[in-house]
């Protein structure tokens, strides 16, 4: 079967792979030069602990995917788990309490609560000051996503002899067919549209009335940390806990919102929650801001990485915060689920929606729908 894909982010070359490895003729179309959308952009977090429960197995396949990508097309990959630090006695509570209610499932031998020495020995990011304890994932993997994005095309062109073609707009896809931006037709049986934020392009009224937005996040870098400076695992706070679905059910999770809520409402208004991941080069990869729909700007006002960077100071500890470089990214954001998939045609389908778990689910994603859609 022929599969035309449109976009070589992290989507795109999920489907690019599971399709490959089922033996169909895979080409994709990147309207970019290079992927530079938000599968560049990210953290590089494969973070399996902020997913839902019945996410879990999704997750943990792509974990085990991305392990074997990186082994396989030769980018770097770390299994660095994560920690939640909790520098308040309600940040502390949720955490305990998330341990409980999976004392009896699969989860409880990857989670583990630390007291504050255990902490520390475990990284020496935290920032010592008024750290209550924390809570040890080991599940969460680091990869670089820009390194690891790019180089995927040239492994699965060699491996499976996935076409790629860079510079390519698809301008329009229906049943059976694909245009390029030069007037050219390209035949298919299946068509997979990964056009991650663009609404606009294919398809536009697919989106009408669809709870799906753009959601802009700033991100910084810092250089990279001297003399081998390393923070071990992912590192999260206490406002990361209001994020991920994962800590809604724990009964406190309610009065520590409102605690953030009343003493700093900016952060709130700005969706702020702060994290950081070390990359191979040593650099410090710091985040982020949420500003959804019509507040998306082109301007990255300093305002906001600000607010993140007196964030960040206050739960982790980095021997230097020079930064190297500052971005944003915007993603699609599907609130109806954790992926947007419909079929908008014989044979096409719209893949987009992941918001800030696509370098994580994708291909877990991507492969639970290939094995739903065959055979055509
Ligand atoms: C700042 C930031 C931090 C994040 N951190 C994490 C994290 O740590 N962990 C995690 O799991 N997720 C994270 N995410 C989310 C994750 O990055 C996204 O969910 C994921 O990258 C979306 O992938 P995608 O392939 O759908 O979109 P994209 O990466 O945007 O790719 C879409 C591609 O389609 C191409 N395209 C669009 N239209 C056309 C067309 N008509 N023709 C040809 N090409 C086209 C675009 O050029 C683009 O390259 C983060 C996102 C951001 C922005």
């Amino acid at each position: 079967m022929r599969v035309g894909i449109v976009g070589a982010g992290i989507a795109g070359l999920a489907h690019a792979w599971s399709a490959a490895q089922r033996g169909h003729e895979v080409t994709v179309f990147e309207r970019t030069p290079k992927a530079s959308g938000a599968s560049i952009r990210n953290f590089g977090m494969i973070w399996v602990i902020g997913q839902p429960d019945h996410m879990q197995s999704i997750a943990m396949d792509s974990r085990d995917r991305w392990i074997h990508a990186a082994k396989q097309a030769g980018f770097w990959v770390s299994p660095c788990g994560s920690l939640h630090l909790a520098h308040h006695d309600d940040e502390w509570q949720v955490l305990s309490e998330y341990v409980a209610e999976h004392g009896q499932t699969q989860r409880a031998e990857h989670l583990q609560l630390l007291d504050r020495s255990e902490t520390l020995s475990r990284t020496s990011g935290a920032n010592p000051d008024g750290l209550r304890g924390s809570l040890w994932s080991d599940t969460e993997c680091c990869v670089d996503p820009t390194s690891a994005v790019r180089s995927m095309p040239a492994w699965l062109h060699r491996q499976y002899q996935v076409e790629f073609h860079f510079s390519t707009a698809v301008t329009q896809a229906q049943t059976g067919l694909i245009r390029t931006g030069d007037g050219t037709h390209h035949r298919f049986d299946r068509i997979v549209i990964c056009s991650g934020d663009d609404f606009a392009t294919l398809f536009p009224e697919v989106y009408n009335g669809i709870p799906i937005r753009p959601c802009k996040l700033h991100m910084m870098r810092t250089v990279e940390q001297p003399q081998g400076w390393r923070i071990g695992p992912h590192l999260a706070g206490g406002l990361t806990l209001r994020h991920y679905p994962n800590f809604k059910k724990c009964p406190t999770l309610a009065a520590l919102q409102q605690r953030i809520a009343q003493e700093s409402p900016h952060l709130d208004r700005l969706g702020i929650h702060v994290m950081a991941s070390q990359n191979h080069l040593g650099q410090v990869v710091l985040g982020d801001s949420h500003q959804y729909g019509d507040e998306v700007e082109p301007f990255d006002t300093s305002d906001i990485d600000e607010h993140i960077l007196k964030e960040l100071v206050k739960i982790i500890h980095l021997p230097t915060w020079q930064l190297q470089a500052r971005w944003h990214g915007v993603y699609a954001k599907y609130t109806d689920g954790l992926v947007f998939e419909q079929v908008v045609a014989p044979g096409v389908i719209v893949f987009t929606g992941l918001g800030g778990n696509g370098m994580t689910l994708s291909f877990g994603l991507a492969e639970d729908a290939w094995s739903r859609w065959e055979p055509l």
